[in-house]
């Protein structure tokens, strides 16, 4: 396939979906469900998240390298460096090479108590995303993405800190970034501008995240540093009683958001999907997207 930098030369756009490592066997059908509803939409990748921690980890590998046998995907491993030495993450990338996975979204994760606890490397491993992206780089057969705040990281000083990480991390070989969910175009725009102001040419990705339950967004969005903006909220509020209504207004405005980003610019859309297919599907229809 081509990269993305390429697409974006070429004046195309790029379309990809997020899914997480299922946990158990009704998981794993709903994702595989969710998988084949989106895999004619011909997206430019397809990526699937690495577990905070414990049993599920092995599951981004497997999953991954199904993908790359089995279907016409081309799919994106996660990597956190949560928990590994530098000799396990080594191992870990061994394991996406053997399955054909070529695409890794290099990341520092989270501790074990949330996205705001203190922030405590691994004896032996990395600390930050951006050794990650080195570590991927030196083999010289991945295409590295990595993770970008519009509205910042929890932890960061500043949005201009975060904007010097993201540029440290485009050097360091990642090829392009996708971000966590946001509800402000202009938050996105902004991160553009900050990172083209440091001289670095790099894609970033919209992370489209459609409000289907919007006190579970907002308890998430405090995590990390999301707000969902007052007048978002109300528009959701609004149709408080009527559960299709509601959904469908989170639908509307996560379109009317996707809209005003592909015609101010952006490379592309990210679809954080939860393992279903509907909702993208959904906003894929209000868009003016050809496939
Ligand atoms: P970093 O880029 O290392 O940044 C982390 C913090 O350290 C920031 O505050 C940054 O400003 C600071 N920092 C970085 N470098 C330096 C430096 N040199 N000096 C000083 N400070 C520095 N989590 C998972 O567990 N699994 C996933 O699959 C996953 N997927 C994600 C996908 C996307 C698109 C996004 C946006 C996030 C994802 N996350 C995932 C969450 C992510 O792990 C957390 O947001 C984490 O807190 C930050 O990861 P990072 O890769 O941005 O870290």
């Amino acid at each position: 396939g081509r990269s993305l930098a390429e697409l974006v030369a070429a004046g195309e756009r790029s379309f990809s979906f997020e899914f997480f490592p299922p946990r158990d066997e009704a998981g794993e059908e709903q994702l595989w469900r969710a998988v084949s509803a989106l895999e004619p939409y011909r997206p430019t990748f397809v990526s699937v998240t690495y577990g905070a921690g414990g049993s599920n980890r092995d599951t981004t590998v497997r999953v991954t390298g199904r993908m790359a046998r089995e279907t016409t995907l081309t799919p994106m491993a996660h990597l956190t460096c949560v928990g590994h030495t530098r000799e396990e993450l080594e191992a870990i990338l061994d394991e996406y090479e053997a399955a054909g996975v070529r695409h890794v979204m290099a990341l520092r994760g989270d501790p074990s108590d949330g996205p705001r606890a203190p922030w405590v490397p691994t004896e032996g491993g990395l600390q930050y995303a951006s050794e990650l992206v080195e570590m991927c780089a030196a083999r010289g057969t991945f295409r590295i993405g990595v993770a970008a705040f519009p509205e910042r990281h929890p932890a960061s000083a500043s949005l201009d800190q975060d904007a010097d990480v993201l540029a440290a991390k485009a050097r360091a070989g990642a090829e392009f970034a996708v971000t966590q969910m946001f509800f402000r175009a202009d938050d996105y725009f902004s991160l553009v501008d900050r990172v083209a102001a440091r001289g670095v040419d790099l894609p970033i990705l919209p992370g489209i995240m459609p409000i289907l339950n919007l006190n579970a967004i907002r308890r998430q969005g405090e995590l990390i540093g999301t707000e969902v903006p007052a007048d978002v909220v109300e528009r959701i509020r609004a149709h408080e009683g009527d559960p299709v209504a509601m959904r469908a207004e989170g639908i509307a405005l996560a379109a009317e958001l996707c809209e005003e980003l592909l015609a101010g610019g952006a490379p592309g859309l990210h679809f954080y999907t939860l393992n279903q297919s509907r909702a993208t599907l959904e906003i894929f229809e209000r868009l003016n997207v050809t496939v």
